[in-house]
């Protein structure tokens, strides 16, 4: 079997496992496949073995592996920093967006995205770690985005998501995941419906998922290191 089955294959059991462990029903934690950088061959074979969902964070590269790939089953999901300026272009490929930060680029998704697509899933993107990065909106400036952004038809506002600063002590890494856990939970209790929690990656998947995560975002241990 080729490396990316195979990694798919171990990351998926991990997947299983966790879900055991910390008593998730089997089955409810989604994989996103994050293949920025690595090519389209990459990407087919990853569908090869079974994967749908797809993860980008820059939007040439996503829309020249859209264009090439013949694979119309696959779901793209766009997970980078967002320019205001690339709005249009997500909006007419992306049936996620997990990096919401702000309202401007919610209403801009909201009024280009192509009456005859489907709403676009949207994950509200959570700054966790505070100064470390300046990407995601401040827990405290969060209910009120969230308040806005349910008003945009276009937009189906599915959950939140969070990239920590880089940790290695999987108790540390747990306490920062529960603190998203918390502010889902009680956007849920505000009446919202969110079902996703996008957290975790390769090097801290097991501790998200403690914590609740249910798509996790996983790119080097599918994939291998970044060129
Ligand atoms: C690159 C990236 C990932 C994947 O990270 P790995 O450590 O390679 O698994 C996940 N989420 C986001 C937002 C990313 O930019």
């Amino acid at each position: 079997m080729n490396t990316i089955c195979k990694n798919l294959e171990d990351i998926i059991s991990r997947i299983r496992r966790a879900e055991q462990k910390y008593s998730h029903l089997s089955g409810s934690v989604k994989l996103l496949a994050v293949s920025k950088h690595h090519p389209i061959e990459a990407l087919d074979t990853a569908y090869a073995c079974g994967q749908i969902a797809f993860g980008e964070n820059y939007v040439q590269e996503m829309q020249a592996k859209v264009d090439t790939s013949v694979k119309k089953a696959l779901n793209w999901h766009f997970i980078g920093p967002i320019q205001s300026n690339k709005t249009k272009h997500i909006a007419a490929i992306a049936d996620w967006v997990h990096s919401i930060d702000r309202l401007k680029v919610a209403q801009r998704l909201n009024n280009q995205k192509p009456v005859e697509r489907a709403a676009i899933s949207i994950c509200l993107q959570v700054n966790i770690s505070g100064e470390t990065s300046k990407s995601g909106v401040n827990p405290n400036d969060l209910l009120p985005l969230a308040e806005e952004i349910r008003n945009l038809k276009g937009l189906k506002l599915r959950g939140l998501m969070a990239i920590p600063a880089p940790e290695n002590n999987f108790d540390k890494q747990r306490a920062t995941f529960a603190k998203v856990r918390c502010l889902y939970e009680d956007l849920n209790r505000q009446g919202f419906e969110l079902d996703t929690l996008s957290m975790g990656m390769s090097n801290d998947m097991e501790a998200a998922i403690a914590e609740g995560a249910n798509l996790v975002r996983i790119g080097t241990a599918i994939f291998g290191k970044r060129t």
